[in-house]
C-alpha cells in the first residue's frame, strides 16, 4: 500500500474505519447482489464476486496459489477471500470449533474470521498483530500487540492457533513455526495457511532483497519475504507438526458448494497438528 495512504488510514480511529467500511460494504453488496455465489461469513449471495489478486510476472512464473489474479475473490460485503471461505469449509466440516470449548489465538486477525470466533460463546478468543497501534483504523484494543517470533503466551496453552497469510511476511518464519507450536496444547492444531507453489521445489527466500520494489519483482508482493515450494510442509514438520491438507474438492460435498463458496479449486488448506 502507498505510504500517504497508510498515513492517512492512521489517522481514522477504529470506529470511523468500521462504520465508513460497513456503509460502503452495504452499498456493494446490494450492487453485486444475486444468487450465483455465497459468502458464509456474512451470510449474503451475490451475482458475482470481486476480482482480486496480483498480475506480476513471478506470480505467474511459478505459478504461486493464493496470490494471482482470481475473478470472483472477494465478498463484495465482507472482503472474505476465497481462501477465508476454504477454512470456513473446514472449520465447518472438520473442526468442533462451533460447539466446544477452545482457547484459540489468531493471529493478524481478518475482520470477518475475528467475528465469527467472537460470535461463538464457546471460543476463549484472544488476538493479535505486530505493531497494532499503527493500524488502529482497522484493529481495535483488544487486538493485542504480538509478535509472533517470541509470543508472550504459556506453553501448551491454545487448541487452536489462526495464522492466515502470516508467516510470508516473516523473516524468521522457523522461529514463528516453533512459538506456534509451542504455545499450541499436545493435539491442538494451527491453520497455517500461505501463498505456495507446486512447481517451485525448494521455498526461495533471499534476505538481501529488501526494497518493496525489488520483494515485489522476487516475491510476488510488496511484503513479502519468500516463495513457499513444495517443501512447505516439511518446515512445518521440522518445527514438530504433523502437517494435514485439505482440499475440499476430495470429499463430499453437495454438489455446488465449490460454485457456491468460488473456491480456488487449485488451493490447499494447510492444517498443522502438534501431536498428543
Ligand atoms: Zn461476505
Amino acid at each position: 500500500m502507498n505510504t500517504w495512504k497508510q498515513n492517512i488510514k492512521r489517522l481514522i480511529p477504529f470506529w470511523l474505519g468500521k462504520k465508513l467500511r460497513g456503509t460502503y460494504q452495504k452499498i456493494l453488496g446490494v450492487v453485486y447482489k444475486g444468487n450465483t455465489y455465497y459468502c458464509p461469513y456474512c451470510q449474503h449471495s451475490f451475482r458475482k464476486m470481486l476480482a482480486d489478486g496480483e498480475k506480476f510476472s513471478v506470480i505467474d512464473k511459478y505459478q504461486i496459489i493464493g496470490s494471482g489474479f482470481r475473478e470472483n475473490c472477494t465478498c463484495p460485503r465482507c472482503y472474505a477471500k476465497d481462501r477465508d471461505r476454504l477454512i470456513y469449509l473446514y472449520l465447518k466440516k472438520n473442526t468442533a470449533i462451533f460447539d466446544q470449548s477452545l482457547r484459540l489465538l489468531h493471529i493478524a486477525p481478518e475482520a470477518w474470521l475475528k467475528e465469527l470466533f467472537q460470535s461463538l460463546p464457546n471460543i476463549h478468543y484472544t488476538n493479535g498483530v505486530k505493531d497494532a497501534e499503527s493500524m488502529g483504523y482497522y484493529y481495535d484494543r483488544r487486538t493485542r500487540d504480538l509478535d509472533i517470533t517470541d509470543l508472550e503466551m504459556k506453553d501448551n496453552f491454545y487448541d487452536v492457533v489462526v495464522c492466515n497469510h502470516v508467516l510470508e511476511h516473516i523473516i524468521d518464519d522457523r522461529k514463528a513455526m516453533q512459538e506456534i507450536f509451542r504455545v499450541l496444547k499436545p493435539g491442538g492444531w494451527a491453520i497455517l495457511q500461505v501463498p505456495y507453489s507446486e512447481i517451485l521445489e525448494n521455498t526461495f527466500e533471499d534476505n538481501s532483497i529488501v526494497s518493496t520494489w525489488e520483494r515485489t519483482k522476487a516475491f510476488g508482493q510488496f511484503d513479502h519475504v519468500r516463495i513457499y515450494g513444495k517443501d512447505y510442509s516439511d518446515r512445518l514438520t521440522k518445527a514438530g507438526f504433523r502437517v494435514e491438507r485439505y482440499n475440499p474438492k476430495n470429499e463430499s460435498l453437495e454438489p455446488d458448494s465449490l460454485l457456491k463458496y468460488a473456491l480456488n479449486k487449485e488451493e490447499d488448506l494447510f492444517i498443522a497438528h502438534k501431536p498428543h
